[in-house]
């Protein structure tokens, strides 16, 4: 049987997640980030590095930043 996608290692009978785990998973990572406007940048900065728009010393200084909310 397939594991939930959500990481939380239960199996699932069909789909990818087991109810709620899907909006479980997005609420969860939008607060490790710190919100989805932080979510959203985490998201441009790692696809402008995988693009080549970026340098992998700006990288990891726009995600030091992005992580820097305390
Ligand atoms: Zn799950």
């Amino acid at each position: 049987m397939p594991e939930c996608a959500c990481g939380c290692g239960e199996p699932t009978k069909k789909g990818k997640y087991l109810q709620g785990h899907e909006q479980q998973l997005r609420k969860q990572l939008e607060e490790k980030v710190g919100g989805l406007p932080l979510l959203a940048s985490l998201v441009k900065v790692t696809q402008m590095y995988a693009q080549d728009r970026m340098s992998l010393e700006g990288l990891g200084r726009l995600v030091r930043l992005i992580y820097q909310k305390d």
